[in-house]
């Protein structure tokens, strides 16, 4: 556990502003700093830190809170990791006794059983029984140099790793939940045997996993991977960004291949901004993780069906990401790695050079596809590239996109636009997930606010006990509680109140009513009633909190202060994260009455 007073130190010593500033690039307004948000694709900032208060918050996707939560926001880190981060940040060393949870705590011990098994595939590499493997790395040029670099080894073909476990006395177990052994009937087994070891960073330097290549030809799978566990989640990784992040930085792209032989000779060869997914397409969760190098990606692929087919399945998840992305397309034939022992650096650095844009790639691989003398061929890759320009976010762009479609077809700039609006927009799968999110919580506090109602209907002694609370309820609640008070909810009574709510709590509370001895509604709990009580007083200071986001911006604008709204915006943000009711209840006195807020 990391006290509390340490934690409150490194909140004070760090700046939050040169914390954002490593991710992204902000600019003085005011009193506040601006930028481009680095959690939702965006063209005009929306994304400001305020340093006197030491805090951020996006007006775009409605992200806020303290240099702690976006270093847990940006590093998809838990609360002691992004501790851990900014106290490394700030210079100040902390004993960390323990894990602060358990999430943390299983993490670790899969990061510790990959490191030690990566020295004891090093260590094996170097061996006599590694001979096989190393003429095998030798023969695709990769020499020892590199293979330090890398970090590559060799798992044999025996139970070794295994062995050296049991022979040091090592706990097999955590090397079964980092997936390295296998438990069977007889016995634990090595999940690697006589293969090339390629372990796999993360952009911390954590060793996640590893890739298996195998060395014979008649060897299946070729490639084996670590199975996905508690680090190892392909969807959340790329190979090689651990070493490739400052030149993607400086560089201002990030170049991504295939393989992990391709990534390696990349590197090799100098273009040491190369980066890999693990064999999988990419995924929102790499976009937002590489947003924090750069937002340009040049994608390189084989120039064969499946090659292409999954490009373009990148690409979607590229453009939705809001990346400016350009294409090099291989020779036939040819992956990087072929295409550098055949010709070299500047061969391919001329070839990348060539590297088409998105509509461009998108026009040539589809009139291989489809004959576009034909009108029918045309329409079907005018609707193709279309779908592919569907997911950028951005209008600007996405008519830029239009524009070029046109002068290659030859068909309307309108024409194109209005088919553009006819392709249903894509399921938020695709993007970003803020709104259903959203979606989600909007049904838990109407579903909080009916249970309450119809909670209140059976025991209306209740009422009494969420008076205290009144003033953040919504105000059918209140209506409610005053009729139980006033012993106006139980029999006939009811019906005279009835007109005194909306339609739809009306019809709901007569539902309640008739339903009266539905045997779902018989067991009604105390910690139900107050569930229901504190989702609602977190949606008060949720809305108070929208509310406000507004007022600031407004004032930012007009740059006017607005110095008590960033206190209460922050008020607002803490007491919507408090876990129990109580902690609502007793700061709420000191703050300003969250309700008539709302109703300013
Ligand atoms: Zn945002």
């Amino acid at each position: 556990m990391i006290p509390s007073e340490k934690v409150y130190e490194i909140i004070e010593k760090i700046d939050i502003l040169e914390v954002v500033s490593r991710y992204v690039k902000l600019r003085k307004t005011g009193r506040n700093y601006k930028g481009l948000c680095p959690f939702h694709p965006e063209r005009t900032p929306s994304f400001f830190v305020n340093s006197e208060k030491q805090i951020f918050h996006c007006f775009g996707c409605g992200t806020g809170g303290n240099v702690l939560s976006f270093l847990m926001k940006i590093e998809n880190a838990s609360f002691a990791e992004a501790v851990m981060l900014a106290a490394e940040m700030a210079g100040i060393q902390i004993q960390v006794s323990g894990y602060s949870d358990q999430a943390d705590a299983r993490k670790k011990i899969v990061f510790e059983a990959n490191k030690i098994a990566m020295k004891f595939f090093k260590m094996s590499l170097e061996s006599s029984q590694g001979n096989v493997a190393v003429d095998f790395l030798e023969k695709r040029g990769i020499g020892q140099l590199y293979r330090e670099k890398f970090a590559i080894g060799y798992a044999p073909a025996r139970n070794s790793l295994v062995d050296y476990i049991n022979a040091n006395n090592l706990a097999i177990g955590d090397f079964e939940q980092a997936g390295l052994v296998i438990k069977k009937e007889t016995g634990y087994t090595d999940l690697f045997r006589h293969r090339v070891i390629i372990p796999i960073f993360d952009h911390r330097n954590n060793i996640c996993g590893f890739g298996a290549r195998a060395i014979e030809d008649q060897q299946q799978p070729k490639y084996l991977n670590t199975p996905e566990n508690y680090v190892f989640k392909k969807g959340n990784l790329f190979y090689g960004l651990n070493w490739a992040k400052e030149r993607i930085k400086s560089s201002g792209f990030a170049i991504i291949v295939e393989g992990y032989f391709d990534l390696i000779k990349m590197h090799m060869a100098g273009f040491e901004n190369t980066i890999a997914p693990l064999g999988t397409a990419l995924t929102e969760n790499h976009m937002r993780l590489l947003k924090r190098w750069t937002d340009k990606i040049l994608l390189v692929f084989d120039s064969d069906s499946a090659g292409t087919a999954a490009a373009f399945r990148s690409l979607e998840t590229i453009l939705a990401g809001g990346f400016e992305v350009k294409i090099g397309v291989m020779p036939s034939g040819f992956d990087p790695e072929d295409f550098l022992d055949n010709y070299g650096n500047e061969a391919l650095k001329k070839l990348l050079n060539q590297s088409k844009d998105v509509v461009d790639f998108a026009f040539q691989i589809g009139s291989q596809k489809h004959s576009i003398d034909n009108p029918k061929g045309r329409a079907v890759l005018i609707e193709e590239i279309l779908g592919l320009i569907k997911h950028i976010p951005d209008d600007i762009e996405r008519s830029i996109r239009i524009g070029q479609l046109a002068k290659i077809t030859g068909v309307s700039e309108g024409i194109l636009a209005q088919q553009l609006k006819d392709i249903p927009e894509k399921e938020t799968s695709q993007s970003f997930t803020q709104l259903s999110n959203q979606q989600v919580q909007s049904y838990a506090e109407n579903y909080a606010e009916k249970t309450l109602i119809k909670i209140l209907l059976r025991q209306p002694s209740w009422a009494d006990e969420i008076k205290p609370y009144l003033n953040l309820l919504p105000e059918t609640i209140s209506k409610v509680v005053e009729h139980c008070t006033n012993n106006e909810i139980s029999g006939k009574k009811i019906s005279k109140i009835l007109n005194q709510f909306n339609p739809e709590i009306s019809g709901f509370l007569t539902q309640a009513i008739f339903g009266e001895n539905d045997p779902e509604n018989i067991d009604i709990t105390r910690k139900e009633f107050y569930d229901c009580v504190k989702v609602l007083c977190k949606k008060a200071f949720e809305n108070r909190r929208r509310k406000l986001q507004e007022i600031i911006k407004q004032k930012t604008e007009s740059g006017q202060p607005c110095d008590k709204e960033l206190e209460e915006l922050q008020f607002c943000i803490n007491q919507a994260n408090v876990k129990n009711l109580e902690s609502i209840l007793s700061r709420q006195e000191r703050s300003v009455d969250v309700k008539n807020g709302e109703k300013e």
